[in-house]
């Protein structure tokens, strides 16, 4: 058997960090089983949709390395909807109802008023000829409910969740279409994974009910159901469902200076029993992936964690890996050289910067080109191989009697041209001691 799983978001916004989760362990998953992995565009919403939110989606999980198998979008497959839809209808699985919003508001507070559960009445059900040809001559269009079959009880075997059982007469019949005939999300959803042969759905806990509603529908349709994997939802690392997390997606993380592979690292096992490791490529992610590893608890999402992960990932990267996105003139031995001071890839061409020169003449008092002169004069008596920015302050410490901001920050604008940046004893011997000898004696 071929594993297929796919993933589903709708092109209404852009990926944000938990469904970028979401499609990781599919795509993780499908990888591990030699499966296909398919993305799945939900656009059934005509109006929310658009062309530009999925060429971001795509792009998004180009940027992220998670390769797709093929590309499904709902809003093409409309007639295999109808299709199902009319099968439904004839076998008595779906049925018009007329009430109004207001109506079904009002059912819910006296049931709830009651102390009882807002389950739908089916009211519908009950409605004589007479009474629907009177809805219609008002005008009125019918929604429709998917008919649950109260007889058969729910169940499955989540493989993160374990054992899930619901009664089927404690949940409403679910709305699968609207008065103006568009779709709600259950009933595409089931026709597809059944049409597509999803193997395997994993997606988020919010779903747990809609896979108890959609299992009958995979019943009522004679299909046979997918297995399911309900992972439990990511939270802020202050515990809470951030907005800020909703808003926090590829695009930010490539702000940040974020890896793809820091991302998948901390997004591939937050929330499961493995420890979260910086790994460089994504063979020991697959090779690891294993649903009984989920926890039950929400994962914790931590954007410092995040940097920190990508710090320890850039400082493993091959100069092969980097050299297209590194400033021209950096080959690998200067490539080894700054990487391990570097936080995100972006760093390397401020150190480049500085390195390479030319940099910015700064304006120094008399008393500060005197010191400088001096400083030159030390530097050119030092061993280059060593510590050199150590030996040089230590000498000129002792010399001139000038410490701390005194004794480092002319130093520092004098070869560097700024008054920040990189550290100054990494930084020194990749200047070398010929550029550094003009740039303290200002000479160039
Ligand atoms: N479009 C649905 C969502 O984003 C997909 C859920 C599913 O995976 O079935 O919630």
């Amino acid at each position: 058997m071929t594993i297929v799983t796919r993933f589903a978001p709708s092109p209404t916004g852009r990926l944000h960090v938990g469904n970028i989760r979401t499609a990781l362990h599919n795509w993780l998953y499908a990888r591990k089983e030699g499966g296909r992995f398919l993305l799945r565009l939900d656009d059934t919403d005509t109006e929310r949709s658009t062309e530009a939110f999925a060429e971001a989606i795509r792009a998004d999980l180009v940027w992220l390395g998670l390769d797709m198998d093929g590309e499904e979008r709902q809003s093409a497959r409309f007639d295999h909807y109808e299709a199902a839809f009319a099968r439904l209808r004839s076998a008595g699985r779906v049925y018009p109802c007329y009430e109004t919003p207001q109506e079904l508001e009002l059912k819910r507070k006296v049931l709830l008023g009651r102390g009882k559960p807002p389950v739908y009445d089916r009211a519908a059900l009950g409605l004589t000829e007479a009474q629907i040809a009177a809805f219609e001559a008002e005008g009125r269009q019918p929604h429709w409910r998917f008919k649950l079959d109260h007889g058969s009880p729910i169940a499955w075997d989540d493989l993160v969740r374990g054992p899930q059982h619901f009664d089927p007469a404690l949940l409403s019949d679910p709305v699968i279409r609207r008065e103006d005939g568009s779709w709600l999300y259950m009933l595409p959803s089931a026709v597809d994974d059944a049409e597509m042969g999803t193997t395997h759905v994993v997606r988020g806990e919010d779903h747990v009910t809609n896979t108890g509603l959609q299992l009958q529908m995979f019943e009522a349709m004679g299909a046979s159901p997918p297995a399911f994997a309900h992972e439990a939802l990511l939270v802020g690392s202050e515990g809470k469902l951030s907005k800020r997390l909703g808003s926090l997606g590829v695009e930010s993380f490539r702000e940040e200076g974020i890896e793809p592979m820091a991302v998948l690292s901390l997004l591939a096992r937050i929330g499961t029993s493995d420890s979260v490791e910086p790994f460089v490529d994504t063979a020991p992610l697959v090779a690891g992936f294993d649903f009984a590893h989920f926890g039950r608890a929400p994962a914790r999402f931590d954007l410092e964690e995040l940097k920190g992960l990508n710090t320890k990932i850039v400082h493993q990267l091959d100069f092969g890996a980097v050299r297209d996105r590194l400033p021209e003139g950096v080959d690998a031995g200067g490539w080894e050289a700054i990487r391990p001071n570097l936080a995100t890839l972006a760093e390397a061409a401020d150190w480049w910067h500085v390195v390479e020169g030319p940099v910015d003449a700064v304006a120094f008092d008399e008393e500060t080109a005197a010191f400088l002169d001096r400083a030159e004069a030390v530097a050119a008596d030092l061993d280059w191989s060593g510590d050199v920015w150590h030996a040089l302050t230590d000498a000129l410490k002792a010399e001139t009697g000038r410490k701390g901001r005194a004794l480092f920050l002319p130093l520092r604008q004098a070869l560097t041209g700024r008054d920040h940046g990189p550290e100054m004893a990494a930084l020194l011997p990749l200047i070398g001691r010929e550029r550094a000898l003009a740039r303290l004696g200002r000479h160039s």
